[in-house]
This record gives C-alpha cells, structure tokens and sequence, in this order.
C-alpha cells in the first residue's frame, strides 16, 4: 500500500511514525512544503526570548533521520497543489525549482494544519509585521530583534501571550493589544483578569477593547493604528488565530464544515473514504457540547495522526471529541484550562452550577505556594462537569489534567470528593485542590450552602444587608459599598444585632470565613448567601492605555463588578483605578525603588502598582518606603525568585499625615571625596532619600568636585599654572573617577563598572541623572573651587556655586546630613 501524506509536523509524521511501525512494508511518501519537518513549533516562542537557547534543539527530525529509522520517504520543500481523487494522485511541486510533477497514492493523508487568521488590514503587509508559526517565521523575528528593536506589539491569543512573555524576557518594551474587552477567550472574563494582572506586573502594557485598524510605515517602524490611538513599534507580532488550511480538501471537492474545516468521521476518514484528513485543518466534535467545533492544538494533532495510521492499517480507531484542555505559562503564572467555559455554556444553550474557590497549589506552611484561582463549572445534578479554569503558581497543571480525566471518565463533581491523589506537603494538600473543588460544588448541590455572584451585584433583592465577614482593619481598607462590617469571629456573639427579616449576602477575601459565617447565621435562622470565591473573584479595572483614551469595554459583570472593586479599593475614590504593573526584576538597589517613585508620580490617588522585583534588600526598603511617605503596601509574598508586591498610592491627607511632623525631611550630604566608590554611595543614598520624598542637596567640596566636572574640556581664561595643574589632576567628571582601593593601574575600577552592569546596577552617570530628575540640588563649594582653580563654566549645568554659609543653611534645615 502507497500512503502519501501532506504536511510534516504533527498530525503528519505521527500518522508516518506510527504507520511504519504497524506496517514495515508500506510505502510513505510525505510532503512537507516547508524546510523543516517534525520541528517542535510549540517551542519557538521560548526560543524567542532565550529559554530554549539551542535553535537546534526545536528541530527534532531530519529527513535523513526518518528514513534512517523509520524508512519514510520525506521530501521537504515540496507542496502538494492538487489532488485528483478519481484518478488518485496529488500533484506536488519543488518550492525550490518550480518543478511539479504527479504522484500516485492508495490512501491520501491532508495534515495541512492552519493558516492565521489575516484580517484586511491596511499595511499589514509591512516587513516588520510577523507571523509566529514556523521556524523561518521565528528566525525572522530574532533577525529584526537583532536590528535593536526596543518596542514590540503583539496582537493575539495563545500564542500572542506566549510570545509577549518572551519578548518581554528579551527586555523589549511589550505592547498586548486586544479588541475584546479581556485576553484569552478560552476564558471567562473573571479569570482572564488573572492572567492581565501578571502580564502587567511584569511591565506587559495590555489594551483590552481596542481593536487595531491598521498599520502605517515610519521610518522602517510600524506605526499601529488603533481606535484609540496609534503606538510606536519595531516590531509586531500578528497571531490572531488560526483558521483550518482547508484548500486542498475543498478544491477536491472534500465536505466542509461551519467552521471551515474538513470534516472527519471518527475514524478521521473525510467525505472520500480514501481520504482521511487531521489536525488543525479539520473540524471535530466538542468534548462536551457535542456540536462541531476547532479547537486547534498539539495533542488532539498528534493523537489524530495516530487513529489515521491505526485505520489506514485495519484497526478500528476512533477519535472521541475535542476537550480543549490547555495550560499556558505567563511568567509566574500557570493557566489552565478544559471543557467549556461559562461563555460557551451559555452560547451552547446548556444549564450549569459553578463553584470559585482558591485552595494552595500545596500544603500553606511548606514553602513556595499561592492560591491558585479555580473555577468548576457542572450540571445541576452533579452527575457532568462541564469544565474547569485554574490560574496558579503552582500544581496548576495537574488540577487541570485531573479534572480532564474526571470528565473523560465521565465523573462528576459527587466523585471529585471522594478521588485519592498523591500528597506530600510540597505537592498538595490532605485535602487536595480537586477535592475541594469537589466538596464546595457538592455543598451547593446539597443545599449546605447558597452562592452568591460578583454579577448579581446590581441586583440584590430590596433591603438585603452586604455583610462584609473580615477583620476590622481589612474592611477599613476597602469594601463593597454599602456593606457593613462584623467579623465572623464575633458573629457568634454578634448575631443578635442582626436583622432576621433581612437577607444576608455575606462575603469575604477568599470565600471560606464567608462560608463559615454563612454556617453560623442559617443555623440561627437567618436568611443568608455567601459570596462565591470572595471578593478575590470580583474583576477589577485593568491597566486601560489611559494615556490614548483607550478604555476596556467590559460585559456587564464586568462593569459592574469593577466599579465594586475600584470601590472597594478606595471606598471614596470614584475616578477609574489605574493598576500598573512594573518589572523591576534583575535590577539591584535602589533601582527598584527609584522606578516605583517614578511610577507612582504619574499615577493619582488609590491607583495600585503590582512591583516585581528581586533585589534582596527590596522588601525592606519597600515597607520603610511606604511607612515614610503613606503610600499603602497592600501585600507582599513571596516569588521563587525575589518578592512581588501592591502598592496603592496614598490619597493626600494620609500621605500628609505620615509625613514628618515638621514637614522638613531635607537631607544634606558633603561629597568630599573624588573616589568612585564614595560619589556612588553619595548618589546611591541621595537617590533613595529622594525616591523617599526627601528633599536631597549635594555639596560638593575639594576632590569631590571632580564628580559634577564637564566631561569635555573647556577654554577658560585668567588661569595661572597652579589652576592650570590642579585642573589637569582633577579628573574630569563621573566616567573618569576610580576606586579608593584596589584600583590596579585601572583595571580594579575597569572590572567594578563591569561587575556592576553585570548586575543591573546602575551606572553613576545614571544614577546622577536619575537623582536630577527627582529634584536633586548640586552645589558647589566656591572656596574650593577657587582653590582648584575650577571655574564655574567647567561644571554641569545646573550646579549652584555655593559657600560655607549655605552649606550650613542647609544642614541646619536637614535632619540627617553625611559627609562622604
Ligand atoms: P502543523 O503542525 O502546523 O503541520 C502542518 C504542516 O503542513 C506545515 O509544516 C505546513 O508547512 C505543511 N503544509 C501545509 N500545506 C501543505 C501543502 N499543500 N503541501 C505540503 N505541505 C503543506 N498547541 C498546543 O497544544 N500547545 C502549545 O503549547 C502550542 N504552542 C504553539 C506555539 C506556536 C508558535 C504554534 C504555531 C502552535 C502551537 N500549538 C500549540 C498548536 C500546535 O502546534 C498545532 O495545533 C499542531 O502543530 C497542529 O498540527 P498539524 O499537523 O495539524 O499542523
């Protein structure tokens, strides 16, 4: 038998693989237009941002190799163009030479896969707009990083996300922008909010309902056009999606489908029986649902391919639906998910229950865990679950697969209670994730709870009280509007002052004390709900391009649910809460804290900053950097590799409040030295004391004074040759000053600025200029520079030239002043 299969990668060359090792005698052609074949193209985006360092390491097959070990017959550069399904043969062509020819088959494999999907866009053309779906694609991209692109804009889902971590993890400047009000549609908008909140903390700027309108050319840069305004890149990543590469099947006259797709019995056996087709270029029926659907990825390519091989050699295989079970990684963040979400639900006309809960990825006390985010939806009888949402740190990728099975076993939300997974306290919990999953959906079904949704907020019945069941200190710094407080640890004692005729919607952070106190208040004959997941579940407002006028256009759960949450938030703060991601990972003090004081300048009061940094000193700078200027530090845990934080810029009275109590934090240092290592200690303090609130003064005496010297000389008159010598000694500013020790005829100095950049310190220059944009006075001693015979245009611009007097009129004001 003569087997000729279209396309080399998943659904192909495991349909090949497999074929040979059922059949040692059939002949296997397969035809891969492109350059590679079985390539790993789930890797290029990692590849991208330098995860995967080793290009060749996505190239898992050669020609060569496969006809070394499976005697496949694999011609790459080669496009089938026809297929004549009378006369059985496919007509190919060498991409190469333009040479076509024919070749005959007894069975026809199409493993196409997808092509992207390409509005009509203007200017899509232009050379600095990619596709992410091949090794060449990849190679293209890397070759336009390597002209020094900074910005990049990526347009897409799954893999749009991918490849904005990864270049992002490059250090390019990464714009998401998305035309639907939240990223990832696989998702529901409540949990896609997971994912936007880590992109951003990682410096990802992400544009929700802001669809792009074009592209324009400047200067060998794209200009994307957005309805909300237009963003500067040299690059763009166009990942849209994917739409089944059906060209082949339909010029043959082969049955399409709703989706485009060619479609397959289970068997994969197109509407020509001698035909079978696979993987993204056909459509399969939802897991589910039982409509049509095209879920296009890599497993249900690869096991496709298998059944095709399984078939083709006699054996009865069958495909048994698409689940669309995925995970995805966002820096530190694992989502997952499989089944329907509430979306498709709704749209599929299906009636469901849903349960949020956020259990530890593993036991609490055992380092290196977080709640993940968990959303499991089922039918009201418990018997189906319909689908899952997980968004964690860690053990999310194996909730998610449990869950999976448990659907593909046909096991409902009845047998999660009862699983028995595998626990130790770094990997889970007594209780694991899935049972508890398990035990909050069976409470609801058996009536041992009532929910409560983020959605129904605009609707509670007339008279309901919001009983907000956290401690004092928690509610007093945000809650739902309305709601009053009583912690569920008085409620036992409190639930007198209740309301009997009245309805309860109680709530917490998490769900569980609302739980509890929800337990407590039926028990004494309330009428009570609690809010499903907590308040953690509430969407809250995104980090909107602000600056363009660009805002997400939310559902009406998320509208609504926002505004809570911005509320919540601030309790008086009515305008739009900004929250802001900032990456400070890598950089070494007081980087972090200098960017923080940065950002939170530009943002107004109650906006939030989410900082991600790893410099060891950072969390205790952090909460002494809040204490002193009453900026707010929500929350802080820690991240395997540093601490990411929340940070809420104080409203003005309470920053006014912290400030010292006679208002005069001034901080005067005299550089006195012209060493390297003493200037940047000076600048490095100078710069903390300023992201602080302080006001700083440098005063630079003596040998210091070489550290704010121009660079460049400068033609002075009336020197005599005592100034003449003392300026040829003096170095001429920051980038000629030495260390104090260890300087070895310029090379311990030479090895310190390396080591330094190495490490993301920053450089003095940088420093210096840093502290100057945060109002950082210089003065310069004129005793001393009449001593060196310094004039005052040999100086940085800026400088005040001062004496003994204003040095002590300014101390006198500080209240810490150093000599360095
Ligand atoms: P492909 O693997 O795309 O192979 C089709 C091949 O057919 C192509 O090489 C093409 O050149 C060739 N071809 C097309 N037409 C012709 C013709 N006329 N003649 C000859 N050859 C032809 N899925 C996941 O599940 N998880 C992931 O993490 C994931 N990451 C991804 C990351 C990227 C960047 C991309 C692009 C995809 C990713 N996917 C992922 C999706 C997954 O790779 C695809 O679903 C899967 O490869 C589909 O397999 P396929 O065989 O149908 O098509």
């Amino acid at each position: 038998m003569k087997i000729v299969i279209v396309g080399g990668v998943a659904t192909g060359m495991s349909c090949a693989a497999r074929l040979r090792r059922l059949d040692e005698h059939a002949q296997i052609v397969v035809f891969e237009r492109g350059e590679y074949v079985s390539f790993a193209n789930c890797g290029l985006p990692y590849h991208m941002g330098g995860v995967i360092r080793d290009r060749e390491r996505l190239l898992v097959q050669t020609p060569e190799s496969l006809k070394a070990s499976l005697n496949l017959d694999v011609r790459v550069f080669t496009e089938v163009t026809a297929v004549e399904r009378t006369a059985k043969k496919v007509t190919v062509r060498d991409v190469r030479t333009n040479r076509t020819y024919e070749e005959a088959y007894d069975k026809l494999v199409l493993a196409p896969g997808a092509r992207s999907l390409r509005p009509p866009l203007p200017g899509l053309d232009h050379p600095a707009i990619f596709e992410l779906r091949s090794i060449s694609d990849m190679d293209r991209i890397l070759a336009r990083m390597g002209t020094g692109a900074r910005r990049a804009v990526v347009m897409g889902g799954y893999i749009g996300i991918e490849a904005a971590e990864n270049l992002r993890l490059r250090g390019l400047e990464v714009t998401v922008v998305e035309k639907m009000p939240q990223l990832m549609g696989p998702l529901d908008p409540e949990m896609a909010r997971f994912l936007q909140e880590e992109l951003e903390r990682h410096g990802v700027r992400v544009w929700t309902g802001c669809g792009v309108t074009g592209f324009q050319d400047r200067n060998g840069e794209v200009m994307v056009q957005t309805e909300h305004g237009a963003i500067e890149s040299d690059l763009v990543i166009f990942a849209l999606g994917s739409l089944p590469n059906a060209d082949l099947g339909k010029a043959a006259g082969l049955q399409l489908g709703a989706f485009g797709g060619i479609v397959v019995n289970e068997q994969m056996q197109t509407s020509d029986p001698e035909i079978y087709a696979g993987g993204d270029a056909v459509e399969t029926q939802d897991f589910v649902s039982g409509r049509a659907t095209y879920i296009p990825m890599a497993g249900p390519a690869n096991r496709q391919g298998r059944i095709i091989a399984d078939n083709l050699c006699g054996r009865d295989s069958r495909y048994r639906a698409t689940q669309g079970t995925a995970v995805l990684k966002v820096f530190d963040l694992t989502v997952a998910m499989t089944g329907l979400n509430e979306k498709a639900l709704h749209k599929a006309g299906l009636t469901y229950r849903k349960v949020y809960l956020s259990p530890s990825g593993h036991a609490g006390y055992y380092p290196g865990t977080a709640p993940m985010r968990f959303k499991l939806l089922f039918t009201p009888d418990g018997k189906r679950i319909l689908g899952a949402q997980i968004v964690g740190r860690d053990g999310v990728d194996k909730r998610i697969d449990v869950i999976a099975t448990a659907m593909r076993g046909n096991l409902g939300v009845w047998d999660l209670e009862h699983l028995e997974l595998a626990y130790a306290p770094p990997y889970g919990s007594a209780k694991d994730a899935v049972n508890m999953a398990g035990f909050a959906a069976c409470n609801l079904l058996r009536g041992d709870v009532e929910l409560w949704y983020a959605e129904e907020f605009d609707q509670l019945p007339p008279g309901a009280v919001l009983l907000d069941v956290r401690g004092p200190s928690e509610f007093a710094d945000g809650h739902i509007p309305g709601a009053v407080n009583l912690p569920v640890g008085q409620l036992r004692a409190g639930h007198g002052t209740l309301d009997k005729s009245r309805a309860y919607y109680v709530y917490c952070k998490v769900g569980l004390r609302s739980y509890l106190a929800y337990r407590i208040l039926k028990q004494h004959g309330f009428q009570a709900k609690t809010l499903s997941g907590g308040t953690d579940f509430f969407p809250t407002s995104s980090a909107t391009p602000a600056d363009t006028g660009c805002t997400p256009q939310g559902s009406p759960l998320q509208s609504s649910a926002r505004q809570n949450k911005q509320n919540m938030q601030t309790n008086n703060e009515e305008s739009e809460i900004r929250t802001v991601g900032l990456d400070c990972m890598g950089l070494q003090c007081p980087g972090p804290m200098m960017r923080l004081r940065e950002t939170i300048t530009t943002l107004k009061p109650g906006d939030v900053v989410d900082i991600s940094a790893s410099d060891p000193g950072f969390p205790s700078d952090l909460a002494a950097w809040c204490r002193s200027t009453g900026n707010q530090l929500v929350e802080s845990h820690p991240i395997p590799s540093g601490i990411c934080a929340r940070i809420r810029k104080a409203v003005p009275p309470v920053a006014a409040a912290a400030r010292a109590p006679a208002g005069r934090r001034k901080k005067t240092f005299v550089v006195f030295s012209g060493d390297l290592d003493r200037v940047l200690a000076a600048l490095v303090l100078a710069n903390g004391a300023l992201s602080m609130g302080d006001d700083v003064t440098l005063f630079f005496t003596f040998w210091g004074l070489s550290a704010i010297r121009r660079e460049q000389a400068v033609a002075t008159t009336g020197k005599g040759l005592i100034d003449h010598m003392f300026g040829w000694m003096l170095p001429r500013g920051l980038s000629r000053l030495t260390l104090s020790k260890m300087h070895m005829a310029g090379m311990g100095t030479a090895m310190m600025k390396h080591v330094m950049a190495a490490k993301q310190v920053a450089s003095p220059q940088e420093l210096l200029a840093s502290a100057r944009n945060q109002g950082l006075k210089l003065v310069a001693c004129s005793m001393s520079m009449d001593v060196m015979g310094l004039r005052p245009e040999e100086l940085l611009d800026g400088v005040e030239i001062g004496g003994a007097a204003s040095f002590l009129a300014e101390a006198d004001e500080s209240n810490v002043t150093l000599f360095v």
